[in-house]
């Protein structure tokens, strides 16, 4: 049974886009292998803890359609799914481990800690515990009765290679020198990441722990626990980390980086999750575009490249665009209304939007250029005189469209085609007046069809209100 995770930590505003690749690729896989995708919120660093994010992590996931089977809200068989109510669990594991042999209490004060590091850096060296505590077998009985605050160390062992199967990247040998006695359970009885996750991803029956590559340093830590509990091993798979265009890291400064703001700008779930689903991999037919359904079908985890894949929203934009196109114009009606209900809190008139998104679906990137090109037929357009730029003509303009009896899209644009011509005005001098007083702006879709939709009535007094008598 394939059971993927992804193991949020709810220290941001939201979920990472990078964390919500990982999500992706997560599900996509447990989706492949008929398996089930978990979401677990490891919220043990309780001073980085943001209120409000983890609920936000999980609508995010709900809004992408990534919908998780099993996770804090909904529970399922492994509940809890919250690390901070799992706290007895991982003690109970720490203290087995010392007993065990694997681990150790240590009694060292941060400021010996604090003292030791700065030795280190002094001496160039890196920083790392000094194996104070490792062999003084201090009885944890004891430390209790005298209330000595204790930490649980990991025992690592000296001189061994520790391998690790990585699914894209195969083996990677790391000696064992190189790593430090790292703490798993911290004095007040929170674990720290690793023994919490090697814990929870074993207990949860997780199959393939599929991650961002920069936990990829701490998996021989991991397989050392999972040895020392003697429990058998995932698979792994350490994600490509995204990266900027210009190559360096993905972040906040760089790149909007949280994954509803694309949601808020008017990107469409299923072309933000195609662009991710094409980061460091390429459809066997080289297609750019292709929804969830074909990317299950045809994905291999396997054939993911390591290298940082760029994360170009340029190239987001064009295929959101490609997106809105290939969205069926009753379907993206609903999108549209929806859209702007939940982030603009505009209630559009679906009509009138329905009758608008053949001008505009063309040129349309995102959700939020409907409202760019379209605003002039919901609300009376803000007219700059100074574009205007004194044009006795639109007296004649008026006259003529008051005399069109059928309101055609047709009739309107020979009409005005005539007067231009009687009047000896150059066309796009001429239509540029026009399209001004209609619409408010020089950029709009076409204009005969648009005022064919905005009704002769609202034209005529577009047109009159800015007349010069
Ligand atoms: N809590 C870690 C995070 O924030 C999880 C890493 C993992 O997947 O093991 O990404």
């Amino acid at each position: 049974m394939v059971r993927t995770r992804i193991a949020p930590s709810p220290t941001g505003k939201d979920l990472h886009i990078g964390n919500l690749y990982t999500a992706l690729i997560n599900w996509a896989f447990a989706k492949k292998n008929k398996g089930k995708f978990i979401v677990r919120i490891e919220d043990t660093d309780r001073q980085r803890l943001v209120l409000g994010a983890e609920q936000q992590i999980l609508k995010t996931l709900k809004d992408f359609g990534l919908e998780p089977d099993e996770d804090p809200e909904k529970g399922g068989p492994f509940s809890p799914y919250r690390q901070s109510e799992r706290l007895n669990l991982y003690q109970k594991y720490a203290h087995q481990l010392v007993e065990k042999g694997f681990a150790y209490y240590c009694t060292c004060s941060k400021e010996r800690l604090e003292k030791l590091r700065k030795e280190q850096q002094e001496k160039k060296q890196i920083p790392r515990y000094d194996g104070h505590c490792r062999n003084l077998n201090l009885s944890r009985v004891d430390l209790e009765k005298k209330k000595i605050p204790y930490v649980v160390r990991l025992k690592v062992p000296k001189d061994k290679k520790i391998t690790v199967y990585d699914l894209i990247r195969g083996e990677i040998v790391f000696n064992s020198n190189d790593i430090d006695d790292q703490i798993l359970l911290k004095s007040d009885g929170f674990p720290t990441y690793h023994l919490a996750v090697v814990i929870d991803d074993h207990l949860m029956q997780i199959s393939h722990v599929i991650r961002a590559e920069e936990w990829l340093s701490s998996t021989p830590k991991h397989v050392l626990l999972y040895q020392a509990f003697n429990w058998p091993l995932p698979v792994f798979c350490h994600l490509p980390i995204l990266r900027n265009p210009d190559r360096s890291k993905l972040s906040k400064r760089k790149n909007p980086v949280w994954a509803s703001w694309y949601l808020k700008e008017g990107f469409l779930p299923e072309a933000v999750l195609n662009y991710l689903a094409l980061m460091g991999w390429s459809h066997p037919k080289q297609k750019e575009i292709f929804d969830l359904k074909e990317f299950i079908n045809v994905f291999d985890l396997k054939d993911i490249q390591v290298v940082g894949p760029a994360f170009d929203p340029v190239k987001l934009e064009w295929l959101n665009g490609e997106w809105i196109r290939k969205t069926e114009d009753s379907k993206l009606k609903e999108k549209i209304l929806k859209y702007y209900k939940n982030y603009q809190n505009k209630k559009l008139d679906p009509k009138l939007v329905e009758k608008i998104i053949p001008l505009v679906k063309e040129r349309m990137k995102k959700l939020s250029d409907f409202w760019f090109y379209c605003q002039f037929f919901f609300e009376e357009p803000k007219v700059d005189a100074n574009l205007i730029k004194n044009a006795p003509y639109l007296k004649d303009i008026y006259r003529s469209l008051s005399t069109i009896k059928d309101w055609t899209t047709q009739n309107i644009g020979q009409s005005m085609q005539e007067l231009a011509k009687k009047l000896g005005i150059k066309t796009g001098d001429f239509f540029m007046t026009l399209r001004i007083a209609i619409c408010g702006k020089k950029i709009s879709p076409p204009l005969n069809e648009s005022m064919e939709i905005l009704g002769k009535e609202k034209c005529l007094e577009r047109v009159k209100r800015i007349m010069k008598d």
